[in-house]
C-alpha cells in the first residue's frame, strides 16, 4: 500500500506508547498482556477490522500441540521442546477460557475433545507411535487401534481436554477485554525506528511509537523482507452444511495428518475443511481470500466419502490466509537492527493452540528482551 500526496495532508501525528499492528486472535491478546502485565497504554491498528483474518475463519479447533505429531515433533525439534510447545497449547487454552468466562460477550465453546483418526494403514501405524511417546510423556489421552466412529479409519487418539470454540466470538471478547483502542480501516504501510522510537506510517495517523508489536501473520513478508522466506501465506478452505438432526462426530475430528477436519457447529451444522494437501501449488503462497472450486470439490467428495449420512445440501463456503513458518514452530522476536520493532507470527494454522502463551512471550520480550523459549526466532540463525 501507499499514500498519495493528496491523501497525506490527513494523516496526523500521533505519540503512542505500545503499538500492536492486526487485530487477529494474536493482536488483540497481546494488547491485553502489554497493559495487563507490563501497564502500557495500548493502540491496535488494524487494515480492516477485529478477526477478519484467519482469526475470524477458522474451524475453532482448540487442539493441543503442534501441526506434526507428538513423535516427530520430537525428532525434529528434541524432546525438551515437544513437552515446552504441549505446555505452551495448555496454557493458551487456559487463557482463551478465562477471557470466556469473564467477558461480556457469549462465546460458544464445547469440551468435546479432540479425535485424532488415521485414514490409512500407515497411518495408523504412525497414530500408535504418536500414542507411545504422548503416553511415555503421561500426556492424558486415548488410544484406539480401530475406528472408534466405524467410519472406515483405521486407528484414533482422543485428547479429552482440547475443545471447540466459536473463534470469530472468541476474538471479539478479547479485543473487548483488552483495553487498548481500536483504530480500524487503518493499515499501515512503513515503519522505521529511529533512535528509541518507531515511525509507523499508516493511512490516518503517522505513530511514533515506544514499541512496536507485528502481529500481521500471513501478511508478514509483505511489511517487512525480514519475513521473506520465513512466514508462507497459505490458503484454507473450509464448508458447512445446513442444519442436520444428528451429530456425525461428537469431537473436533481430524485426520490424513490433520490435514482434513470436521466438527459439528453451534448451530447444528455440519463443519468440513482442508484437502490443500492436493493443491499445493494454487493454495500455497497466495493471500487472496477466493474459495477454490477443485479444493471445494474434493471437500464435497470427502463429505460423500466419510459422512454419507450428512444429507443436507452446502450452506456456505469459504477460505482464509494462513502464516506458516519456515520450521512449524511460531516466530518470536525483533526485527534485526530494530529492537523495538517485535513479532510474533507464524503460527502454521495452530493458533487457537499457540497464540495466548506466544504473544505473551513475544510482549515481555519486547519490553524486557527475555528470551521466548522454543519459539524465539534467534533459532533461526
Ligand atoms: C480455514 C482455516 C481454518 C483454521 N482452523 C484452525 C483451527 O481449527 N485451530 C487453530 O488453532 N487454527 C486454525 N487456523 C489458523 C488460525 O486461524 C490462525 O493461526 C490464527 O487465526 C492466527 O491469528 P493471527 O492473529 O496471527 O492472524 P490473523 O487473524 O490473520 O490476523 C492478522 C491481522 O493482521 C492484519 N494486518 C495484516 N497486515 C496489516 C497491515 N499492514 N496493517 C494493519 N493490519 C494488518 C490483518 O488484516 C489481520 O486482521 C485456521 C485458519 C484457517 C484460514
Amino acid at each position: 500500500m501507499t499514500v498519495s500526496h493528496w491523501q497525506r495532508a490527513e494523516q496526523q501525528e500521533r505519540k503512542v506508547d505500545f503499538l500492536v499492528v492486526g487485530a487477529g486472535l494474536a493482536g488483540c491478546s497481546a494488547a491485553y498482556f502489554a497493559k495487563e502485565l507490563h501497564k502500557r497504554e495500548v493502540v491496535i491498528t488494524e487494515a480492516r477490522d477485529v478477526a477478519l483474518g484467519a482469526s475470524g475463519r477458522n474451524a475453532g479447533f482448540m487442539i493441543s500441540g503442534l501441526d506434526t505429531y507428538y513423535h516427530r515433533a520430537i525428532e525434529e525439534y528434541g524432546h525438551d521442546v515437544a513437552r515446552e510447545v504441549w505446555g505452551m497449547s495448555l496454557l493458551s487454552f487456559s487463557h482463551w477460557r478465562s477471557f470466556i468466562d469473564s467477558g461480556p460477550i457469549d462465546v460458544p465453546l464445547d469440551d468435546c475433545g479432540s479425535l485424532l483418526l488415521a485414514e490409512t494403514q500407515a497411518e495408523a501405524q504412525e497414530l500408535e507411535l504418536a500414542a507411545r511417546a504422548l503416553d511415555a510423556d503421561k500426556i492424558d489421552i486415548e488410544y484406539y487401534s480401530r475406528d472408534p466412529l466405524q467410519r472406515g479409519y483405521h486407528a484414533a487418539i482422543e485428547q479429552p481436554l482440547d475443545a471447540g470454540v466459536q473463534p470469530y466470538l472468541l476474538v471479539k471478547s478479547i479485543m473487548a477485554q483488552c483495553g487498548a483502542e481500536l483504530i480500524a480501516n487503518n493499515e499501515m504501510y512503513r515503519l522505521e525506528q529511529e533512535g528509541d522510537c518507531v515511525r509507523v506510517y499508516t493511512r490516518k495517523f503517522i505513530f511514533k511509537a515506544q514499541y512496536v508489536l507485528l502481529c500481521t501473520n500471513a501478511f508478514s513478508p509483505l511489511i517487512d523482507p525480514y519475513f521473506i522466506g520465513k512466514v508462507a501465506p497459505t490458503r484454507a478452505q473450509c464448508l458447512v452444511t445446513e442444519p442436520i438432526d444428528h451429530v456425525p462426530v461428537p469431537y473436533c475430528g481430524y485426520s490424513d495428518y490433520g490435514y482434513m477436519y470436521y466438527r459439528s457447529t453451534f448451530d447444528g451444522r455440519f463443519l468440513l475443511g482442508g484437502g490443500r494437501q492436493h493443491f499445493r501449488e494454487d493454495e500455497g503462497d497466495t493471500t487472496e481470500d477466493r474459495v477454490n472450486p477443485k479444493v471445494q470439490a474434493y471437500l464435497d467428495d470427502y463429505l460423500r466419502k466419510y459422512f454419507p449420512d450428512v444429507k443436507a445440501p452446502v450452506a456456505h463456503r469459504w477460505s482464509g490466509i494462513m502464516g506458516f513458518s519456515c520450521d512449524g514452530l511460531p516466530l518470536v522476536g525483533t526485527l534485526p537492527g530494530r529492537p523495538r520493532i517485535g513479532f510474533a507470527v507464524g503460527f502454521t494454522g495452530h493458533g487457537l493452540a499457540l497464540a495466548g502463551a506466544t504473544v505473551e512471550r513475544a510482549v515481555d520480550k519486547l519490553i524486557t528482551g527475555r528470551h521466548a523459549g522454543a519459539v524465539d526466532a534467534s533459532r533461526l540463525s
